[in-house]
This record gives C-alpha cells, sequence and structure tokens, in this order.
C-alpha cells in the first residue's frame, strides 16, 4: 500500500470500500454523506443497481470494440437520448472519458470547423477568468485559474480571457442584474472587435461556474447576450456543462434555463455519475455537415471512446433519471438545501454568499461579510473546513480563494440527486460545525 502516486503527495486517504446510497463507507465503517458527488459527480448516489446490472449485462455481451472498426448498440442508444432532450440543432454526440478529453475535442472541432468552411485563419479561442475545463493542455490554456495554470504556463496555447458573470462581487450597487449581465456580455464583444473577428473560433463559459467559483450561475440575459455576440461575429459558442449538466441545476442541461443555445456543449461527470468514466461533446448539425461534406474525418480520436460499457451505464443512469422523476427531487430539494443554508448561514458573519441553482450550491466564506473581504489564502481556511467536516463524516467540496482577493474561500454543495430532508438537515449540521470550527 505505497506505490500510488496520490493527487496531494504527502496525504493519506480513508479506503473507500462500499457505497450504500448518498453514503461512502471507508474501510473501517466509517460513514460519509457524500453532499459534493465526490466532485459533482454521483447524482444517482453510491449503489444503484439498476447501473450496475446495465453494466454487468453489456460486460456479458461485448465489453470493448474499437470506434476505428465497429459501432455498439449503447452508444448508438444514449446518442439518441442526449439528442432527443438537447437544446438548439445540437444533433451529433462525439464519445470520451471524461471532461478534458470532451473540452480538447471541443476545441479542435471548433478550429477544424473553420479549416473546412474555408476561414482558416480564425484559430483564436476566447475564455473566462475563474472557470475550470480540465487539466490537460488545451483545456488548462481556455480555464482561467491561475493558480492551477501558473507553473504549465509556457506549454500552453495562447488564450485571452475576460470578466466572468459574478454578481456577488462584480455588479455595482445602481446596477440591475441585467444591466450588469449587458456590460459584462460585453467585454466579449470588445474582445473579439480587438482580435479582430476573422481570427476568433470560439468563446468557451461554464454557464453555472463550479470548482473556481463555487456554484456561480449567470445573471438572466447575460447567456442570451453571449450567443447574440458569437452570431454577430460567426464565433462559435461552447458551453461547458462538464459540472453543471447532466440535471444538477434541476434542468439536464442547464442553459435550458438560460434560454440559450451553444455550437458546442460538453457534458461527462453526472452523464455516467461515476458508475463508468464517460464525457461526450454534442455538436451542432452545422459543425457536423461541415466536416462531413469537407474533409469527411475529424482529425482526433481516443482509444476508449464510445466504450461500450460506459455508454450502458451511462444510459442506464439517464433512464433512472427519468423513470424516478429526479430532476423535480433536485429542484425540490436544492430549494429545501439552500432554505436551510440561508437558515443556518443567513447572518453568519463569515458567509458572505449562498448562492447556485438545484443541488449545485456554493458557500463563499469571506473575513467579513459587509466588506466581502477574503480570508488571507494563508490561513488554508477551505482546507480546514474538508478535514474537519470528513472528520465528521461529511463530504463537502471547498476551494481555495484567489490571491487577487476576486474569491473567498468556499464550499461547494452537489449532493446525489436522491437526497430527502433528513440528509439535508445532517448536511447543514455538519457543515455548520465544520465552518465554525475553521474560521
Ligand atoms: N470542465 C468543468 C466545468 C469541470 O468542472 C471539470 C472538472 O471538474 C472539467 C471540465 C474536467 O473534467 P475531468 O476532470 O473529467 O477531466
Amino acid at each position: 500500500m505505497n506505490h500510488v502516486f496520490h493527487r496531494n503527495a504527502r496525504a493519506s486517504y480513508p479506503v473507500a470500500a462500499k457505497g450504500d446510497g448518498v453514503y461512502i463507507l471507508d474501510s473501517e465503517g466509517k460513514r460519509y454523506l457524500d453532499a459534493s458527488g465526490g466532485a459533482a459527480v454521483s447524482c444517482l448516489g453510491h449503489s444503484e443497481t439498476r447501473v450496475t446490472d446495465a453494466i454487468k449485462r453489456q460486460l456479458d455481451e461485448i465489453p470493448f470494440a474499437h470506434t476505428g472498426f465497429f459501432s455498439n448498440d449503447p452508444m448508438e442508444a444514449l446518442a439518441d437520448h442526449l439528442i432527443a432532450r438537447a437544446p438548439g440543432d445540437l444533433d451529433r454526440v462525439y464519445f470520451v472519458s471524461g471532461g478534458s478529453e470532451a473540452i480538447e475535442a471541443a476545441l479542435k472541432m471548433a478550429r477544424q470547423y473553420f479549416m473546412e468552411i474555408g476561414q482558416p485563419e480564425r484559430h483564436k479561442i476566447i475564455a473566462r477568468r475563474q472557470s475550470y475545463h480540465g487539466n490537460t493542455l488545451g483545456a488548462l490554456a481556455v480555464g482561467g485559474n491561475e493558480w492551477r495554470r501558473e507553473q504549465f504556463k509556457p506549454l500552453l496555447i495562447d488564450t485571452s480571457h475576460v470578466s466572468p458573470c459574478f454578481a456577488y462581487r462584480d455588479r455595482r450597487d445602481d446596477e440591475s442584474e441585467e444591466a450588469y449581465g449587458q456590460r459584462v456580455a460585453d467585454e466579449l464583444d470588445a474582445a473579439i472587435r480587438e482580435h479582430g473577428p476573422e481570427t476568433v473560433a470560439a468563446f468557451v463559459c461554464e454557464p453555472v461556474v463550479g470548482a473556481t467559483l463555487g456554484a456561480v450561475p449567470a445573471v438572466p440575459g447575460y447567456l442570451k447576450r453571449i450567443r447574440e455576440i458569437c452570431d454577430e461575429h460567426g464565433v462559435l459558442l461552447i458551453f461547458d456543462e462538464v459540472m453543471c449538466g447532466m440535471g444538477r441545476t434541476g434542468y439536464l442541461y442547464a442553459c435550458e434555463e438560460d434560454g440559450a443555445a451553444p455550437d458546442l456543449l460538453t457534458i461527462a461527470k453526472g452523464l455516467g455519475a461515476g458508475y463508468q468514466p464517460i464525457g461526450a461533446t454534442l455538436v451542432s448539425s452545422k459543425i457536423f455537415d461541415a466536416i462531413h461534406d469537407g474533409s469527411g474525418f475529424f482529425q482526433h480520436g481516443h482509444t476508449y471512446m464510445g466504450h461500450p460499457a460506459a455508454c450502458a451505464g451511462a444510459l442506464a443512469v439517464q433512464k433512472v433519471i427519468e423513470e424516478d422523476n429526479l430532476l423535480e427531487n433536485v429542484r425540490a430539494m436544492g430549494a429545501k438545501l439552500k432554505a436551510a443554508l440561508e437558515e443556518r448561514f443567513g447572518n453568519h458573519h463569515h458567509v458572505g454568499d449562498i448562492r447556485g441553482r438545484g443541488l449545485f450550491l456554493g458557500v463563499e466564506l469571506v473575513e467579513d461579510r459587509a466588506s466581502k473581504k477574503c480570508f488571507d489564502p494563508a490561513r488554508k481556511v477551505h482546507a480546514k473546513v474538508k478535514a474537519k467536516a470528513m472528520e465528521l463524516g461529511l463530504m463537502c467540496y471547498p476551494m481555495g480563494g484567489t490571491i487577487d482577493g476576486r474569491v473567498g474561500d468556499h464550499v461547494l454543495l452537489a449532493p446525489p440527486f436522491i437526497i430527502d430532508e433528513n440528509h439535508i438537515e445532517e448536511i447543514v449540521g455538519k457543515l455548520g460545525e465544520a465552518i465554525d470550527e475553521a474560521v
């Protein structure tokens, strides 16, 4: 037990031994309520037999057949399921094994699209500060989390970043939410004009920002304005719903609530709910047609794309969500969890903001509620919250604040869609204890 290179090289972790609904049991038998779905992954909890049975059945039929040679039934059925419910004119699904791969595929597809239609000078990608799109080099390049990017910068393609839509910190007191949304969206318009629209391929953003800001939704109208700006300049729009998609906000695709549809949409975590590694890039018909009618071949691919067991698992996950009306539960329990957080922390001196949609909620911790001053990052408040919560048997997802003070330490909550009111009571009680001790 001493040869695994863990993500934290100095930490020693409990060993996960068994799943029981929304709980994980470690090898000592201690129970942890999974209030973050790991990182917004485990939307069905940890023991859904309708999913594990579907995976076992598929393994008995055909465990793997390379997609350079064969299609397979679960992959075709999953693509049909996703497209039947997808926004806008998304019409094709490119399967991969996780979120970063989905972003890489979207970026390369955007670039190849412009090659196919005879606009080879379009290659630039614009993204947003304080965003996260994955840890592979392309995804890291478009991501705007400086802490993750800093030491790898010499390896990253040049990307420019505009402001995120973060009303809690950036909306002026004299501005309505709508006016703020228009102002911040117009930064994209200015950036595209500055680069020269004929050089810009795509803009990428998370409709609800996950890991870097802690469940921050766009204000009403922002994403629609972004869509208009992209259309005006012929720039492709990529929505990264790896974390916020697949029902997490109470809508299968988070952008549905904003009434805006992208040209490319990435999904992963909740797609397979952690039962198998899987991600996907949904592609609009105009992009697919350009490649189909042009070179006929997308110059990309991974060995495990469209893996039959992963697709069978994800299809079973999506069917359970529909059969059990879980999006309704996400909306109902999300409202209850938010109300319980507001009751517990609404006047807390060190809680600046409680935000999010559905079962995708964030709590921002600050040194001072009135001034919104962040804690000194050296205090590592988020790490203390995580450690205390784990001691109490609660998994939540705390992240550090930024050095420039643009976002404080925060805790992300993304529990399974199957939680009930007793779980909410346990989450808020234990989280309150952990925060009180850490701040
Ligand atoms: N995009 C977003 C919005 C994410 O939150 C993440 C992971 O947290 C990724 C992409 C990368 O996904 P993965 O870790 O599966 O590569």
